[in-house]
């Protein structure tokens, strides 16, 4: 079934009120829902009530207004429930008994129970797993829950809202009822029952009223749960100074959950985690572990008011909280941290993930028009570029105008469930301007390519900047419109000083931005008394890509000078790209590769600039990945070549700065205690980086090995288990650090992933039997969705030279593990298969050898609505 924009229609039933009890039992759960019914004014009381049910739920009774319903006045069915026969008043009540086997339910949507915790995720269509419903985002409803359990069982009993009632019931159970006064559709409903152990706080709310916080983990975990926490507590503040939101409701409680099939949930008042973005401390725990803890507490934090409070009218419209809330949590972090480097990572981030989503078979736009199942729009188009539009529709206003756009639309539709066309509406309004052309940013796939190029004319001193815009075809799209590109841009003089320059003529330019909506624009400067290097899509203002015929001194020259600290990485590391693109093609040819010696020695400024904060230096010297290269190479790619060419001039480096490198590796030795802060966190991965190098030359091995065993915190300890394990693959130091990391943290799962994820991760064609191998683990589970991710995940997703053996057998391994996930968990499967997204841009015998495991999950008989729409449109 294909589900499609245009077909939206409001419900002709609403449910202002929902009242449920919840009778748990691990194997025989009783759902009681009480709802009050409201027809809509207009429509006919012969109108068939149909609400929405899914998977394995036995319905027990149905009664209207109390009394049971005759079998002829209603329909079940797993996919619904349809009601026939209701009373002409308007309003009435349904009570629906359902009962549920919540352990049996390992798909990990509707109520589940994980490590012997009772838990629910309803986004995006788990309720009806739970009670027949009108399971849609555009019915809001007020809900009150009930829940009972066995207090051995289940000592603590959550749900949204605030506490209402807790008591004793026969029989050792007891029961604790729950009210929400903020009417909510059924996806943000939350329930967890078990036994866990907590950390509190609270904070005080900037009109004075004070929340009560609870973390809750395993018993034993508390000590993990402070840095969430502490990372709450200043969300919530961040969020009431830059956006004015404030929490709403007495109480805000996070549960940490071991089985859980994306990052975290927002539901109201009780956000639900993956355990893995809660709990951290320095032995177990890197610092990209904490960042990521900081970003998605925040994220989640975040959606209280853009997603639950003003949330999405259908789930075409998913990007209205997702893209929104993703720019709120970037700019939280840039905050928190360093601002430029958070942006280098996002672009980076971007590239990898959304890039190839764009330019493969599996594009979409940021509101899709149509798809078969929603679970497979949850992708980095509607999250990343989603939180671009948002951001270059601040660029586009200014900042302060953007603010009260934001206001605007929190004070026009707080409590509904609205659209792409209001958000951009309240824009329209404070502004003035039409926002028509900019909308295409959400209505159109692809990423837009601007090819750029310039020249000087010194006698009459005019400085010339022509552009052409272009939209590449996606799937279904084949003629696209001109889109409204912000392009920030600066001119640099010889002094490396931006030139004050206003454009005499061509596209609109304002404040440093060049506004380009047309197919070409050409952009006169006069005034200019020297030749300027021109930095372009500073900030990284539009993701687009562009090609610019830029000469390699204005490139060298940007990267040391650039007062914008973006285009001044972007620039050292398109020299690095051309570098590595160069060397691939030389190997290719039979030739050696070779790095031009001035790239070295500027590698080796950067490296040591210390007028330059420690962490951009480390993002500058992180070479561009394997997948990098592959994706700006574009076609018929061997990915053993880009390996070969990136080990090539990664030595080249190494050997270029070594004594540099040693001296500042000595240097950044870290005395006493550990903190995570952002400056701590940016010494350690530049130190982290230099041994990257460093491990490379002789006595490489020994120095990884020294590394690992010197460690005081996961960071160091991983970066040096990676260096040990991808560079010096099978040596004597190598297998040493592995057993001694393996023995030491067997009984810690989270830390036993990045275990996996570092062989998973192992360069060449070995890696596939040791993957067969490490499923077969004590620590490894195919139930659980970080055991899979970090070792198959990894495996077929950043392995390039494992994951694409020419001989296909990575893709027969990964086709296997996906056919027997999907059995259980149809949306772990169907994450997996996006693994192949980009396959037509190997070399042919590859491709023939993907196209084969792809056709052979596609013949699969009985396969689930999730993973039949990613193969069917991989191979389409
Ligand atoms: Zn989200």
């Amino acid at each position: 079934q294909v589900f499609k924009l245009e077909d939206y229609r409001p419900s002709d039933y609403l449910i202002p009120e929902t009242v449920l009890t919840f009778r748990l039992s691990p194997e025989n759960t009783i759902v009681v829902a009480r709802l009050s019914v409201e027809r809509r004014e207009a429509v006919d009381p012969s109108t068939p009530l149909v609400l929405a049910g899914d998977g394995p739920m036995r319905l027990t009774r149905v009664a209207v207004d109390g009394r049971p319903l005759a079998e002829q006045d209603y329909a079940a069915t797993q996919e619904s429930l349809t009601i026939t026969r209701l009373p002409s008043a308007r309003r009435f009540t349904l009570e629906i008994e359902t009962q549920l086997a919540p352990a049996q339910n390992e798909a990990l949507m509707g109520l589940y129970r994980s490590n012997g915790v009772y838990c629910t995720q309803c986004e995006a269509e788990g309720f009806r797993r739970i009670a027949y419903f009108l399971d849609r985002p555009d019915v809001l409803s007020v809900y009150t829950v009930r829940i009972e359990a066995l207090r051995s069982d289940a000592p603590l009993l959550l749900s949204n809202g605030n506490p209402v009632e807790s008591g004793d019931l026969p029989g050792g159970r007891h029961y604790a009822i729950w009210h929400d006064p903020f009417p909510k559709p059924s996806y943000l409903f939350a329930l967890v029952a078990g036994d866990l152990g907590v950390i509190r706080d609270s904070f005080v709310t900037m009109s004075g009223r004070t929340v009560e916080l609870g973390i809750y983990v395993e018993h034993g975990k508390e000590r993990l749960a402070h840095y969430a926490m502490d990372a709450l507590k200043r969300s919530m503040k961040w969020d009431e100074e830059v956006f004015g939101c404030e929490y709403d409701l007495d109480v805000f409680n996070i549960v940490a959950v071991s089985d859980f099939n994306m990052g975290a949930m927002e539901n109201k008042g009780l956000n639900i985690f993956n355990d893995k973005y809660v709990l951290a401390d320095q032995e177990t725990a890197t610092d990209a572990d904490f960042a990521n803890i900081e970003a998605i507490i925040a994220h989640e934090y975040f959606h209280n008011w853009t997603g639950n409070r003003i949330t999405c009218r259908d789930w075409f419209q998913l990007c209205l909280k997702e893209g929104l809330t993703v720019f709120r949590d970037h700019e939280f972090s840039a905050d928190q941290r360093s601002r430029a480097v958070k942006r280098i990572a996002e672009v980076r981030t971007l590239r990898a993930h959304q890039f190839p989503e764009d330019q493969g078979p599996l594009a979409h736009p940021v509101r899709p028009r149509r798809y078969r199942e929603i679970n497979n729009f949850y992708t980095a188009t509607v999250y990343e570029k989603g939180s671009e539009v948002v951001r270059m529709i601040r660029t586009v206003l200014g900042a302060e105008t953007f603010r009260q756009g934001m206001d605007l639309y929190f004070l026009r539709h707080d409590g509904q469930a609205v659209t792409i066309e209001d958000f951009l509406k309240a824009f329209e309004d404070v502004s003035g301007r039409d926002l028509s052309q900019f909308a295409l940013w959400y209505h159109q796939a692809g990423t837009p390519n601007l090819a750029v190029s310039s020249s000087y004319d010194a006698a009459a001193r005019e400085f010339v900047i022509d552009i052409e815009q272009s939209v590449p075809p996606t799937p279904s799209e084949s003629r696209k419109r001109l889109m409204h590109i912000p392009l920030a841009f600066g001119l640099v003089g010889p002094d490396g000083k931006d030139i004050v320059a206003t454009a005499v003529e061509g596209a609109t330019v304002e404040g440093g931005v060049i506004h380009v909506r047309k197919r070409q624009h050409s952009v006169r400067f006069s005034g200019i008394e020297a030749r300027p290097a021109l930095s372009l899509n500073r900030g990284f203002s539009a993701p687009v890509t562009l090609s610019a015929t830029q000469g390699d001194d204005d490139l060298f020259f940007l990267a040391s000078h650039d007062s914008d600290e973006y285009a001044r990485w972007q620039a050292f590391n398109t020299l690095l790209t051309d570098a590595l693109i160069n060397a691939y093609r030389l190997l290719l040819g039979g030739k050696t590769p070779v790095l031009a010696p001035r790239l070295g020695r500027l590698a080796g400024k950067i490296a040591g600039d210390t007028s330059l904060e420690e962490a951009y230096r480390a993002l500058a010297l992180t070479l561009p990945g394997e997948a990098d290269i592959a994706r700006d190479i574009g076609k018929n790619i061997d990915p053993d070549a880009v390996f070969t060419a990136r080990r090539a001039i990664a030595v080249a480096i190494a050997r270029e700065n070594k004594e540099m490198f040693s001296s500042l590796y000595r240097d950044l030795h870290a005395e006493g205690a550990f903190s995570p802060d952002a400056a701590s966190a940016g010494r350690r991965a530049l130190r982290n980086v230099l041994l990257d190098f460093l491990s490379l030359l002789d006595g490489g091995a020994g120095l990884a090995l020294s590394h690992f065993h010197a460690a005081t915190n996961m960071t160091d300890r991983a970066a040096a288990l990676t260096v040990l394990a991808h560079v010096h693959h099978g040596s004597p130091q190598a297998v040493e650090a592995l057993a001694a990391f393996e023995k030491r943290y067997a009984a810690d799962p989270l830390v036993m992933d990045k275990w996996f994820q570092i062989q998973a991760g192992v360069p060449g064609p070995q890696t596939v039997e040791s993957v067969r191998a490490l499923m077969r683990h004590p620590a490894f589970s195919t139930t659980n969705p970080n055991r899979l991710r970090a070792l198959v995940g990894t495996f077929s997703s950043a392995n390039q030279t494992g994951f694409h053996r020419a001989d296909g057998e990575g893709y027969r391994l990964w086709a296997e593990t996906i056919l027997e996930v999907e059995k259980r968990n149809p949306q772990m499967a169907a994450r997996l298969a996006t693994a192949l997204r980009s396959w037509r841009s190997l070399d042919p015998q590859r491709q023939a050898k993907a196209r084969e495991a792809l056709l052979r999950i596609a013949a699969t008989g009985n396969l689930s609505a999730d993973l039949k729409d990613i193969v069917e449109r991989t191979l389409a």
